[in-house]
């Protein structure tokens, strides 16, 4: 059975005492309820070894937010996978919408950061998604399966088998406009399909995909009903403990 899974993009939010607020209430309320699928955690970089310290104590893991496409060197202002797993971090997002938009991120360069998690034992959360006038003009397939060969298709089945993918139409995050739950599983059987043809049914049967855009604890329930949508990864609404609770119970 693959893993069912919620995860919380911070993104470049909260101050340090905000973000030990946040995480030790999740951390608590959590503790107290039977919970049907993984949590993770994606704080900003800086906060995460504090947030490691509350993993060890809970049911939560915890995820960089990026990762250098390096090794290691002269390279300011990165950071490593071999640091991050020496901290003891098992997870990173990958190509979020907002890295390849503001920090220019090709698939080339995103292909190389999965292949240094992937070689530091850490699994890949790796986002791809259309933009608005690309699925207006009815190419977001064309383009998903785009972003997906070039940075992820280069993988044999073992090294893919530790990939979690999430759908994320760009036009729905932080946006307000969420997905409707037919778009989203719609997508994510193309997904899951493009995985069949390349991978084989069993890859392509246990590999999470993971929706995102919008998600909130009002319409979580239902986008998660879909077969195919494994879980979220949640922006705003994983700001706000209960929000962020609600949608993890809505499994
Ligand atoms: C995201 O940034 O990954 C995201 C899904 O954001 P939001 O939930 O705010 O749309």
């Amino acid at each position: 059975m693959r893993k069912k899974i919620v995860a919380g993009n911070w993104k470049m939010n909260n101050t340090f005492q905000e973000a030990e607020e946040l995480i030790s209430v999740i951390a608590e309320d959590l503790d107290e309820k039977d919970i049907k699928c993984e949590v993770i955690i994606c704080p900003p970089s800086i906060y995460l070894e504090m947030a490691s310290d509350y993993g060890e104590e809970s049911v939560l893991s915890i995820s960089a937010q990026n990762v250098s496409g390096y090794d290691d060197g002269a390279y300011t202002g990165e950071i490593s996978a071999s640091m991050l797993e020496a901290m003891g971090i098992n997870y990173s997002i990958v190509g979020h919408s907002e890295r390849r938009k503001y920090f220019n991120e090709t698939n080339d360069q995103l292909a190389k950061k999965v292949d240094r998690l992937l070689d530091n034992n850490m699994k890949p959360i790796f986002c791809i998604g259309e933009q608005l006038e690309e699925r207006e003009s009815g190419k977001q397939f064309e383009i998903v399966e785009d972003q997906l060969d070039k940075a992820l298709f280069h993988l044999n089945k073992d090294e893919f088998s530790n990939v979690i993918l999430a759908y994320e139409p760009v036009w729905a995050i932080g946006t307000g406009v969420v997905a409707t739950p037919e778009q989203a599983q719609e997508m994510h059987g193309f997904i899951r399909g493009l995985l069949i043809k390349k991978y084989g049914n069993d890859v392509a049967n246990e590999t999470t995909i993971l929706y995102g855009g919008s998600c909130n604890a009002k319409n979580a329930a239902t986008l998660f009903a879909n077969e195919d949508v494994d879980g979220g990864l949640i922006g705003g609404a994983s700001l706000k403990s209960e929000d962020f609770v609600k949608i993890i119970e809505s499994f």
